[in-house]
């Protein structure tokens, strides 16, 4: 039987009707919540994820702050730019769109972010309350994936999980959050042996490698979820990580790539900057 779809457009919308309503409760509160997006260069994709947040933000009732810089900025200014939004009481959530030219320290720039500003959840203390199960800003990707796992309503506790990749932005945190679902998680990363036989054990199996139609059905377990983070493009198209034609009809529920995971993407940067903002009323 053919895999049911977990539709991000879907998905995404309930988050961002959730995120509509409490920005509204904010603004009775007398709190507009604000998010910035420093992009330096032209980058074309990176200018696509921009308008997006920017078309976010507007359906969410969230100010959006988009800071422009050259593509020959020096460190110096771009962690300037990011010290004054650090003391800007108008933006609650700040995001520097990656990757940087290759002359700049994304490290060294990600680490200027105010830790509870940094809505994109890049920041060691985030990725060490991640780590630690403490409250903390969770990053955007993984944290929409585990809403899509979560919404198939499978109980999570017990499974296995396999996420293949080990970045810091996708592929660690998203074993954490699984780890924290009680499933029992196996990270996969290039220098893997015998890729398939951890995969076909996967009851949850997490693509995040950046290579098209990596993942066939033969490495997937029948009946499995199975969550495409990938985003590549071939021949103009943007596809997936997955196989989607053949997997769909092996695993028991499949992620599309376009109108999957990037879409929770964005629904959960929107998500963490009202929760930026939400946090400030209760420091008050
Ligand atoms: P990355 O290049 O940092 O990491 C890729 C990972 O894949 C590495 O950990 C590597 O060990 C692993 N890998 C490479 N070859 C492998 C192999 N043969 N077998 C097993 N593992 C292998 O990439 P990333 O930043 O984690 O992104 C991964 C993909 O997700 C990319 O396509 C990226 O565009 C996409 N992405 C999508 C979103 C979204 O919103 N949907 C967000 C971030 C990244």
């Amino acid at each position: 039987m053919a895999a049911q779809i977990l539709d991000g457009k879907v998905l995404s919308a309930q988050i961002r009707d959730k995120v509509a309503e409490r920005v509204c409760a904010l603004k009775e509160q007398g709190v507009n919540p604000g998010l910035a997006v420093i992009l330096v260069g032209n980058d074309p994709a990176s200018e696509i994820y921009v308008r997006n947040k920017e078309k976010g933000c507007a359906e969410t009732g969230i100010l959006s702050r988009t800071i422009r810089m050259d593509a020959e900025t020096s460190q110096e200014d771009l962690e300037a730019e990011i010290g004054k939004l650090n003391a800007d009481p108008a933006i609650h959530g700040i995001l520097v769109q990656l990757p940087l030219p290759a002359h700049l320290d994304e490290q060294a720039a990600l680490a200027k972010i105010l830790p509870e500003k940094d809505v994109d959840g890049f920041h060691l203390v985030n990725a060490g309350h991640l780590m630690t199960g403490t409250e903390g800003v969770v990053a955007c990707t993984p944290k929409g994936a585990l809403y899509m796992i979560r919404s198939t309503g499978t109980e999570l506790s017990g499974k296995e999980a396999v996420v293949i990749g080990r970045s810091n932005i996708v592929g660690k945190p998203m074993a954490m959050l699984l780890l924290q679902q009680n499933c029992t998680v196996t990270v996969c990363h290039s220098r893997t042996r015998n890729l398939a036989e951890h995969t076909r054990r996967a009851d949850i199996l997490v693509a995040a490698v950046g290579k098209p139609g990596f993942v066939t059905a033969d490495m997937v377990k029948p009946g499995a979820i199975v969550i495409d983070v990938g985003i590549n493009r071939v021949d103009g198209k943007v596809c997936g990580d997955v196989d989607f034609e053949s997997v769909k009809e092996k695993a028991g529920w499949i992620t599309p790539v376009p109108g999957g995971v990037g879409k929770m993407t964005i629904a959960m940067l929107l998500s963490n900057t009202a929760e930026a903002a939400e946090r400030t009323l209760s420091r008050e």
